[in-house]
């Protein structure tokens, strides 16, 4: 049976540039350090529970807290802690990191072991100390997306493989190389859950990975693949949500309100190897492309791995960079060094030479409209970028500038080229602290 989609309002059509879209992943090996930051996840920072001089191997806990809203940290790699101290981690507060000088034996540490699951509760306590956090991007502890308040009830899964930034490849290698994991993880998800379907969302432009995933599916009828339409920010959790069911996430509200939760599918796939094997989140599979890399390609990592040394990896440089990101070039943040370590939520790293990382000036608003029409969240874009150049952060609350998923398809649209995202960022870093006070 065909699934009937339905179409978000606004979005764009950046060019894909998925130029690594058929480049298998490569292992890169045991890096000359790692720096393990104990904070990778929306919520409370981990506190380290090793020392500078310990011994650890591959799979040990090097760092926990007993917030809720949190998730274990690993070593990814056997060796000896060399610092336990808090550094600036892309231009953030301070954040205490676990430096790690790898033996390169990559031993793994005895408890490591599958977990028992008998239950929902002990499915949820599996999760939590597997150290999983939302791999798409967002980095929110999954322990916490899969138990929803009692009150919202649940009754699809989404899988989020429409990866619709451009140059971004590794969820697409991921549906094509680890199709029976993906599988897997979605039925356990549903079985300890009790979410009765569960719907695989995949932009058109992925054929391979629709093709396997709809094979690897095909006898079980609780399990759909779809094919959306490619469009940015298809892969927005409310923009998913409504193409995947037509149901509309209220302004401020979560997925669980929709009665849907959404997972990355390298999110799932990792759960079921995690299940089976018992090892934590300890490696990151990242797309590295962009117009000053040698040789782009799909690449999996240990966390805490420099950039740059996964830049090395990846051949260097073939002409001076002018920007690395780490993501996307939609919603992807500019990074000032290359010494910044791979985190759990990293999915992409570009690097691009001065002609496509120039920022063409601004120039002022014509009230053209296209901005307002580019907007998935029905905001007045223009509208927002005059308020906070203006100062005038009274009014910018009555404009729901919380709802804006920073999605950048306003900048994009924009003739005049002007940065409502950045105006956007600072309007709500403005609203967080005046709420705060
Ligand atoms: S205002 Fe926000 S949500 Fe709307 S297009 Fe711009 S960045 Fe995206
Ligand atoms: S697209 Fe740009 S120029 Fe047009 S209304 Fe929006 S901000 Fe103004």
């Amino acid at each position: 049976m065909k699934m009937e989609l339905h179409v978000f309002k606004g979005g764009v059509h950046p060019p894909q540039s998925k130029h690594t879209k058929d480049c298998a992943t490569v292992l890169m090996g045991v890096p000359s350090k790692v720096v393990i930051p104990m904070v990778q996840h929306i919520g409370a920072p981990c506190q380290p529970v090793v020392k500078k001089g310990d011994p650890v191997k591959v799979g040990q806990l090097i760092g926990d807290t007993e917030a809720f809203v949190s998730a274990p940290i690993y070593s990814s790699v056997s060796g000896t802690v060399t610092s336990v101290e808090s550094r600036i981690i892309s231009g953030s507060s301070p954040i205490v990191c676990v430096e790690i000088a790898p033996d390169g034996r990559q031993e793994v540490f005895e408890g490591v072991k599958p977990p028992v699951v008998d239950s929902q509760e002990a499915f949820l306590k599996a999760v939590r100390a597997s150290g999983l956090t939302g791999l798409g991007g967002a980095g929110f502890p999954t322990h916490i997306k899969l138990n929803p308040p009692k009150e919202t009830k649940v009754d699809t899964l989404i899988i989020n493989a429409a990866e619709c930034e451009p140059y971004i490849t590794s969820d697409n290698r991921e549906c094509i190389e680890n199709t029976p994991a993906i599988v897997e993880g979605i039925r356990q998800v549903m079985k300890w859950t009790e979410i009765p379907r569960a719907i695989i969302g995949v932009e058109d432009n992925k054929p391979e990975a629709i093709k396997k995933l709809s094979e690897a599916i095909s006898a079980i009828p609780e399990i759909k693949v779809c094919s959306l339409k490619s469009r940015y920010p298809q892969g927005a959790e409310k923009m998913l949500i409504f193409a995947l069911t037509g149901r509309q996430v209220p302004p401020g509200k979560l997925p669980a309100d929709a009665a849907c939760i959404v997972m990355n599918v390298g999110s799932v796939s990792f759960l079921a190897n995690y299940l089976k094997t018992g090892m934590p989140l300890i490696k990151k599979r990242l797309t590295v492309d962009g117009s000053a890399v040698k040789n782009p390609k799909n690449v999996e990592v240990l966390i805490g791995t420099s950039i740059q040394e996964v830049i090395d990896f990846c051949g260097g440089f073939s002409t001076e960079p002018s920007k690395i990101i780490m993501g996307g070039p939609m919603m992807g943040v500019a990074l000032p060094s290359l010494e910044i370590p791979i985190i759990k939520n990293n999915n992409a790293i570009l690097a691009l030479d001065e002609k496509k990382a120039a920022i063409p000036e601004e120039s002022p608003c014509i009230r053209c409209g296209r901005c307002v029409k580019a907007c998935p969240m029905n905001l007045l874009p223009f509208e927002l970028d005059r308020l906070v150049k203006a100062n005038d952060f009274e009014s910018i609350g009555q404009y729901n500038i919380t709802d804006c998923i920073e999605c950048g398809s306003c900048v994009y649209a924009c003739p005049a080229k002007r940065l409502i995202v950045q105006s956007i960022r600072l309007g709500k870093d403005h609203l967080r602290r005046t709420v705060k006070k």
